[in-house]
């Protein structure tokens, strides 16, 4: 008898690969472990045994394989029947399924190097005798490949060995960089409570007569607070009396000033759990004992609850009860960076239950929790993530929270699978015979539609918790006011007024404009000619900070031009605004506040928004000017202000989304003001008041959005009622795209007919010197969606198969954003 394994390699191709196996290797491999293959003339990959058999391949001879990488499987049944999902439902290959899904530290390709950890000395009775020999090669030799840890051994299963050294930290793995975050603590000086009265200061600064650096120390604190209500910071003290720090700590010595430490970044945990969960109001009540009735009969409910009603104290108690029977639960989040405020909270009530799956984390900390969910362990009952976090070895999964679920960063939109969590989700949740339970103020059509058919449960919850009323929400035409002379910069008397108004209680205001792709173009006043990106078909955006031009499709940059490159003029504007602009402004406006930016640029890094959050939090930023990155789901007690400089380019944005987007984005902008006591102010700027998206943000009418939407979609044949494919060539050759495409359109309209649009230039048709061409074909509600597919995979391999095509691009996304 013959042994053979079918597997998943790491690369897009369409089929699963043969390997032929001894039988005592087959009695020891299981679906989901890892071996070491050869493939092609040179090549070894880590690739996923599907499944074990008999039969050996007919096409080509069956290779043995180098190495069983595992001892027990690391991938489960259900992961590889949701990739395979995946895969066809994506159009997609396997492997590029198992890429996205799996940890990069667990395909260790045959470059891997494997070092001695020199931080730690480990007695050689600890090892076991392989584990030994490898130790042993690694004093003589600074670093080892996998191919001679196999020779130094002279076994194929050297993995076990390696996790096992890994364990005991007697090795590291060289790829990999440890990367330990340790909390930051600012530090906060202030008088000790017997010196604050005024009978106690004059008997101190009698005593300190004879110090006279000390004594200026504790005046310059006793100004500093009177100044402001919030903490002084020691660094500021030090900076503002223009002493030392050895003064500030004579005088804690001296039992004169006390320090305390804030933890700014909090992402470190240490573990306890301390608070209880919430007793729920009886809305909140009401709306989770509907949730869970809707449980009994339907998977999937969709929790629709105005912003800041008090649906993540729902959430918590769901989780509680799900927890309680042993079962896992996965936490999406459209953007994982943003979440400090959901983790603290949620750590706070459920300690170190809590897994965060975060794409920033190195490749370590990810196995980690990779490893954490597979064995089910206590730490890791509740996986808090983003999109990505679908893709872990649940065990025994009991609940699907899909946070925001409108939120479009849930679809991948680069490499394949060109997935949607949420929807991904539902097919997860299906396979282990769970439930999810969708969140938003602002439900994207899809799924309030298939709520409103019933296809899914539907719980509102329409009060803000408190009963605080929703916020203000007031129109200011900029069109008048331009006319009347009445703006400043980007900025209206309104706004200007409003914004004083709310510093001078003490509150904090956030003024919101669109993506960093709008900032400011240069361009020439004589000529009109504005610098274009040489590798994309785009202008440069001008960012004041580096002074310099970027291309945001592909990094490229440059100086800042001092003549035109066209007419060597010299007279250059910039045209359009971005967050910097807004941010200069503002100091300008009002120059005794502290302003802030949270955009891509000022976020970078690991801890680069939970710097500026935190920092807002702490009422260290009055004003917060920001992107889009605003909007997901935070809560700062103290903002009473919103501003929105400019509404009217998400409107205009070409895109069929475009007006639900805006909606969706202005109202959970919005939905910033005023969350726990006092109604907020929200302030639209726009040139186009009448607009019914603004108008129906304004009164918060979803339901009159929905059904003009969808009256729109149904005309013009969009999703939700009808579904999209969208193809995309590219070459770095126009011509040669251009005829690809033309005959890819045409193959594909004797099969669709009407239904295939293009192709045609997309919004930005040459990326990185590549050109880009698409095809957008819609499927109708009563059309087979498997029949569909098979069709187009069938025209894209005949496709292929033209010789002068075939270095012609071609990608499918599904259900496209
Ligand atoms: P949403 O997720 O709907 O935007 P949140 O869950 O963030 O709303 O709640 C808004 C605010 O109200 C938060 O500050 C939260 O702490 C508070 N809150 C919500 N529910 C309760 C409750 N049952 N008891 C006390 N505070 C609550
Ligand atoms: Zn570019």
């Amino acid at each position: 008898m013959q042994y053979f394994i079918d597997v998943i390699l790491p690369i897009p191709i369409e089929n699963l690969f043969t390997y032929s196996i001894t039988q005592a290797e087959s009695d020891f491999i299981k679906p989901g472990m890892r071996v070491a293959v050869p493939f092609g003339k040179s090549k070894v990959y880590t690739a996923i045994v599907k499944q074990i058999h008999n039969t050996p391949p007919v096409i080509y001879e069956a290779k043995q394989i180098h190495q069983i990488l595992d001892e027990t499987p690391i991938v489960t049944t259900i992961q590889l029947k949701l990739w395979e999902w995946m895969a066809s439902y994506y159009l997609c290959t396997v492997g590029d399924v198992m890429r996205a899904a799996l940890p990069n530290a667990f395909v260790l390709e045959s470059e891997t190097l494997i070092s001695k950890n020199s931080n730690i000395t480990i007695n050689d009775t600890d090892l076991k005798d392989d584990e030994f020999l490898i130790y042993e090669a690694l004093h003589h030799q600074s670093s080892l490949r996998l191919q001679d840890i196999v020779s130094i051994v002279d076994k194929k299963q050297v993995f076990p060995i390696i996790k096992r050294l890994l364990e005991k930290e007697a090795i590291v793995v060289q790829e990999e960089v440890f990367e330990k975050y340790k909390p930051k603590l600012v530090k906060y000086v202030k008088l000790q409570s017997k010196h604050t009265t005024q009978a106690g200061l004059q008997h101190l600064l009698e005593e300190l007569s004879r110090a006279p650096k000390q004594r200026d120390v504790v005046m310059h604190l006793f100004q500093l607070s009177a100044q402001t209500k919030k903490g002084i910071k020691v660094t500021d003290l030090v900076e503002q009396s223009g002493t030392s720090t050895a003064v500030v700590n004579a005088l804690v010595d001296k039992e004169i000033l006390e320090l305390y430490h804030i933890q700014t970044d909090r992402v470190e945990f240490q573990g306890e759990v301390i608070a209880d969960s919430k007793q729920l109001n009886e809305k909140q009540a009401e709306a989770l004992s509907q949730i869970k009735t809707h449980f009994t009969n339907t998977d999937v409910v969709l929790l629709h609850g105005v912003t800041a009603s008090g649906k993540t104290e729902v959430y918590v108690k769901l989780i509680e009860q799900i927890i309680a029977q042993g079962k896992q639960v996965l936490y999406l989040l459209p953007e994982i960076a943003l979440t400090t405020q959901l983790v603290n909270r949620l750590q706070d009530y459920f300690g170190e239950q809590v897994a965060i799956f975060h794409s920033k984390y190195t490749a370590q900390e990810r196995v980690e929790v990779w490893n954490n969910v597979l064995n089910n362990s206590s730490k890791a009952r509740i996986v808090l993530g983003a999109r990505s976090s679908i893709f872990l070895p649940f065990q025994n999964l009991g609940l699907i929270i899909v946070d925001e679920e409108h939120e479009q960063s849930f679809k991948q939109f680069d490499p394949a699978p060109r997935y949607h969590a949420r929807d991904t989700a539902v097919v997860l949740a299906k396979l282990h015979t769970s439930k999810v339970l969708l969140g938003s103020a602002t439900p994207s059509l899809e799924t309030y539609f298939n709520a409103k058919q019933h296809k899914y449960g539907w719980v509102e919850i329409t009060k803000r918790y408190n009963n605080v009323l929703m916020p203000d929400i007031e129109l200011v035409d900029i069109k008048d006011k331009h006319k009347r002379k009445l703006m400043k910069g980007h900025f209206s008397d309104r706004l200007i007024e409003a914004m004083a108004d709310t510093f001078e209680v003490g509150s904090q205001v956030i003024l919101f404009q669109n993506r960093r792709g709008f900032s400011p173009i240069v361009e020439c006043n004589t000529c009109g000619h504005s610098p274009q990106c040489p590798n994309c078909d785009v202008s440069l955006t001008y960012h004041s900070y580096r002074r310099q031009l970027r291309c945001h499709y592909c990094g490229y940059n440059m100086a800042m031009l001092v003549k035109c490159q066209a007419c060597g003029d010299t007279d250059l504007d910039t045209k359009g605004f971005g967050t910097e602009q807004v941010e200069e402004e503002v100091k300008v406006l009002f120059p005794n506040v502290k302003v802030g930016r949270m955009d891509l640029d000022t976020t970078r890094g690991k801890y680069g928004y939970e710097k500026i959050i935190t920092a807002f939090e702490q009422q260290e930023i009055d004003v917060l000017v920001g992107t889009q990155m605003l909007t997901k789901g935070l809560d700062f007690r103290n903002v009473a202000l919103v501003g929105i400089m400019n509404a009217d380019n998400l409107l205009n944005f070409p895109d069929f989304r475009a007006h639900e987007r805006s909606f969706q984005l202005l109202s959970q902008v919005s939905g910033r003001a005023g969350r726990t006591d006092k109604q907020g102010k929200v302030l639209i700027q726009t040139y186009n008041p009448y607009h019914n998206i603004l108008q129906q943000v304004s009164t918060n009418n979803y339901a009159a959005m929905f059904k003009e939407q969808m009256d729109d979609r149904y005309n013009f044949k969009y999703p939700p009622i009808y579904r999209l494919i969208k193809i995309t060539l590219r070459h770095k050759d126009f011509n040669r795209v251009n005829t690809a495409s033309n005959w890819l359109g045409t193959a594909l309209r004797q099969v669709f007919g009407d239904y295939v649009l293009g192709p045609e230039d997309p919004l930005v048709s040459r990326i990185r010197n590549q050109f880009h061409k698409q095809i957008l074909i819609k499927i109708p509600p009563k059309q087979s969606l498997g029949s569909t597919k098979k069709a187009i995979v069938k025209i894209n391999n005949s496709f292929m198969n033209i010789k002068d095509f075939r270095s012609v691009r071609l990608i499918c996304n599904v259900d496209t954003y």
